[in-house]
């Protein structure tokens, strides 16, 4: 007899859902430990929170931490009014969850199974693929092409009955224009989760459209322009509808109570963090001109926290094994970047996360560094 509770000599590998052992876990960047590195490789925030957060913090642990005894707002109530403000919604209208990781989970959760696809681009957050493997749901990837412009056709007739979209897409950093995303709208007949992890730095964002369109979902989080990705805090903002299914589903307390101290201190402080990304901006574009111009190096313009560039060796040349080369030879000297090696749209590049100036000069020395190497044997 085969089952787990019922024969004491039934296999392990009887009590699991026969597609759970064969699925790959999300890749993450590296974290690594010790001193010395310069991380630019997961698009965090390269200057510390606000100070009201710490002192937000401080506060929700003074008195021995006694707050922590007692669980936290299970919707993030205040959260969720403070971010409906921000935008000019509704309260109904805003989810928090632990990360925009776990928002989009419950996103794919509500919406795909084997006869319910989700779709997403390649590239484009290589999580998504991921979340549909963990549900056993079925897949469409809509590919681009060089140009990285909005396929919105293609993506019209997916058949996905949830569409990802990456809006500045990740990792080339390309930023859709409202207008793309609203054509998409008005063809895809899906739900349109637009991944607005990246859109403090761009120009445009969709959350105005929302007022029309039922059928979008905006994420967005707390860990790149709010500088929390420790903190783990992100949210949805969608129909009242949507926003049901997802409370339907989460954790009765998905979002720690330090999590949303922290959220509801950053948000307070909105002059803060327009100065960081004021900041963050000014260095990418400047490293952006620097690379397309003296290094005549090809970069995607870039709208997020990072520039997606296609390096060239000393000859000129470039390609995956170039790549590869200056990949390895950054991290030879303490220098992380992100390379995504499995597809031809990404072999040739590299994705630099956007440091602080001290860290970006790091960079640009090891890069020169690199160019004057004697060529690997
Ligand atoms: N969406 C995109 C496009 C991202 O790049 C990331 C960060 N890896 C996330 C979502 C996840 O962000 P969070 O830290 O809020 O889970």
């Amino acid at each position: 007899m085969v089952g787990c509770s019922v024969a004491a000599s039934s296999e392990l590998s009887d009590c699991v859902l026969p597609y759970v052992p064969g699925l790959h876990a999300y890749t993450p960047g590296i974290q690594p430990v010790g001193p010395g590195w310069v991380k630019l490789n997961t698009n965090e925030c390269p200057y510390p929170p606000s100070p009201g957060v710490v002192e937000a913090l401080t506060r929700e642990l003074r008195d021995g931490g006694a707050a922590l005894r007692l669980y936290p707002s299970p919707t993030s109530a205040p959260l969720r009014e403070a971010l409906a403000r921000v935008h000019g919604l509704e309260p109904s209208q805003v989810f928090v969850g632990n990360g925009s990781d776990e928002v989009l989970g419950l996103l794919v959760r509500c919406c795909t199974g084997a006869v319910a696809p989700a779709g997403f681009t390649f590239p484009s957050y290589s999580l998504y693929p991921v979340l549909v493997g963990i549900q056993d749901g079925a897949a469409v990837s809509v590919e681009f092409d060089r140009s990285m412009r909005l396929p919105v056709d293609r993506i019209a007739g997916s058949k996905a009955k949830v569409f990802f979209l990456t809006s500045p897409n990740a990792p080339t950093g390309v930023g859709f224009s409202r207008q793309d995303i609203a054509r998409t709208l008005e063809t895809f007949p899906g739900l349109l989760v637009v991944d607005e992890a990246y859109a403090a730095f761009a120009q445009e964002d969709a959350v105005p459209l929302l007022a029309r369109h039922r059928r979008l979902v905006v994420v967005r989080t707390f860990s790149k322009s709010h500088a929390l990705a420790g903190m783990r805090v992100g949210y949805a903002l969608a129909d009242p509808e949507v926003i049901g299914w997802l409370d339907r589903i989460r954790d009765s307390y998905n979002v720690n109570r330090l999590s949303q101290a922290a959220g509801l201190a950053a948000l307070a402080d909105a002059a803060y963090y327009d100065q960081v990304r004021q900041k963050i901006i000014r260095t990418r574009d400047a490293w952006y001109r620097d690379w397309t111009g003296r290094r005549a190096w090809f970069a995607y313009p870039s709208q997020a926290n990072f520039i997606f560039v296609e390096p060239r060796d000393r000859l000129g040349r470039t390609g995956p094994e170039v790549a590869r080369a200056a990949y390895d030879f950054l991290v030879s000297r303490k220098v992380l970047v992100r390379y995504f090696p499995s597809h031809a749209l990404t072999a040739s590049f590299l994705r630099v996360s956007v440091g602080t100036d001290d860290e970006m000069l790091v960079l640009h020395e090891s890069l020169d560094a690199w160019l004057k190497a004697p060529p690997a044997a």
